[in-house]
């Protein structure tokens, strides 16, 4: 298939030094244990960054011991609400002074484009520590009425030491949405990054620190999963467990917990959201906003919008469209400025994306943009479009993570609400229609936990985020997401004159 073309320059050289490459415990850098130090690689080219502390089970212990000595004995839970508040905007004020170094780490690390970093990621990390920051002070508890002479009061308390284990696809923003409301309601935490994508996080939690964070509130490990992600999920010494990833080890993670300690686990996982165009569509509009819900971020987002169903009579001007959308696309060094998508995140995924499109071309499903490696290094992929794709096709019910859109027909919203239904996920869906009474009947009967109408991708510090059936357990961001650090305690008392 035709395909867009691809700058095939020299890579940029990123305007940032990596000063952070240990793993940050008890508020100090420091050599894993085992001496152990794992590659992180430039997607752009498969290069060695830097190479990075391993952590291991020994570090787990480590780090969750400097968290639990935080939080059973330090400061961090019994300061005052305020100082915490200030302390996460002073952290919110450093982030917007080193924006530039962050972004450009965030890019080199992560195969993003500068402007995205730069433009919309670094600002909302700011954005959402502000954000939790104001709630710091805004938790409170209940009084009761309850029958009987008795005073009952609920307390909110901090649930004690996190576990949080987060993915590449957004370092920055899942530790903001993970650490933000963690610290905010007073627990003290132990951060595995994923493996990919070590180096940012290890910088903000510098300018935490900067920011006042006593030693050993935040601890960060970087690693694999199966040795760190594993340690920590399983250990005895973490209250509350958070995850986000792939459908697959969220169901490991809480296999951990449950097989340890029963800590309470949140988990935010894949997805297969459906993007829908109904006939009364501006086809122009439908098609930018189809593309950009699944080829943002190099399709690597958990909520891309990967069935594109499209009503039957605005299929194919449909289709021709969002095939000359994709051959627009401009694909190259996420560095160079207009830019608009980078190398996806490693050889795995870049691997596993070209395996999903050759089993939609041998599924029968018409290729008609796309379909091969961009450039002849790293781990860039062409922008890729199927029309035709039936709901029995992989590539309509798998999470293919890449730069992969499929096009599905319908012809009435009862069925595009079955179809758009039958999947094991509910993470999001958008809705594109001018018609009150089809967004109206498709918000209510999509089973998903975001729908987006005529919009697609609006992440707001205030608005849940998180998935039905197995996309997830839980809501983040909001006053949901306080819900999972605080434990409630209902405290009774009796009352000697009931009259008053
Ligand atoms: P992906 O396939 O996109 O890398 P994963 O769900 O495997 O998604 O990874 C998300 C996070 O989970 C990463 O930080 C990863 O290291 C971690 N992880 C992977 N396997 C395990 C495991 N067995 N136990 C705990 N954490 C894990």
């Amino acid at each position: 298939a035709p395909a867009a073309a691809a700058a095939t320059e020299e890579p940029i050289q990123p305007p940032v030094d990596v000063k952070y490459t240990k793993l940050l415990i008890n508020g100090n850098f420091v050599d894993a244990a085992s001496g152990k130090t794992f590659a992180t690689v430039d997607p752009r080219t498969g290069d060695v960054i830097a190479h990075v502390a391993e952590g291991d089970a020994e570090d787990v212990n480590r780090a969750v011991a400097a968290a639990r000595r935080a939080f059973d004995e330090g400061p961090w839970p019994r300061m005052t609400a305020y100082e915490r508040c200030r302390v996460l905007l002073r952290f919110a004020d450093l982030i917007e002074q080193h924006a530039d170094e962050i972004a450009a780490l965030e890019t080199w690390d992560g195969g993003k484009t500068l402007e995205q970093t730069t433009g919309t990621e670094v600002p909302m990390v700011a954005r959402y520590m502000r954000y939790y920051g104001g709630w710091a002070d805004k938790i409170h508890g209940l009084v009761v009425p309850a029958d009987g002479p008795h005073h009952v009061q609920v307390l909110h308390e901090p649930i004690g030491v996190a576990g949080q284990i987060i993915p590449w696809n957004f370092p920055l923003l899942m530790f903001a949405w993970k650490v933000g409301p963690a610290l905010a309601c007073g627990n003290a935490v132990v951060l595995k990054t994923a493996e990919q994508t070590p180096l940012s996080a290890l910088f903000v939690a510098s300018l935490l620190h900067e920011a006042g964070l006593p030693e050993g509130v935040l601890n960060v490990v970087s690693g694999f999963g199966p040795t760190a992600g594993a340690a920590l999920s399983s250990h005895m010494g973490v209250d509350k467990l958070a995850f986000t990833g792939s459908t697959g080890t969220g169901k490991i993670v809480l296999e951990l917990a449950a097989r340890s300690n029963l800590k309470p686990v949140t988990l935010e996982l894949g997805g297969k959201s459906p993007f829908i165009v109904m006939d009364d569509a501006d086809v122009d509009q439908a098609v930018e906003l189809a593309h950009r819900a699944l080829f943002f971020n190099q399709g690597q987002c958990c909520c891309a919008g990967s069935r594109t169903f499209v009503h039957e009579r605005v299929y194919d001007e449909f289709v021709e469209k969002a095939k000359a959308r994709a051959l627009q696309r401009v694909v190259g060094d996420p560095f160079r400025r207009g830019v608009e998508q980078g190398p996806q995140i490693d050889g795995e995924q870049f691997k596993k994306i070209l395996r999903y499109v050759k089993s939609g071309v041998d599924s029968g499903a018409t290729l008609v943009a796309g379909g091969d490696r961009a450039g002849s290094r790293g781990f860039y992929i062409q922008p890729t479009v199927f029309a035709d794709v039936e709901d029995e096709m992989k590539i309509a019910q798998d999470e293919i993570f890449g730069p992969v859109q499929s096009i599905l027909k319908f012809s009435t919203v009862e069925e595009v609400v079955l179809r758009a239904n039958a999947t094991p996920y509910g993470l999001a869906a958008g809705v594109f229609t001018q018609r009150l009474d089809a967004a109206n009947t498709l918000a209510r009967a999509l089973r998903v936990g975001t729908v987006w109408v005529n919009t697609y991708d609006v992440f707001d510090a205030a608005v849940p985020f998180g998935g039905y059936k197995m996309s997830g357990v839980g809501r983040e961001k909001g006053i949901y997401s306080l819900r999972n650090y605080l434990q409630t305690k209902a405290v009774v008392t009796p009352i000697k004159d009931a009259a008053w």
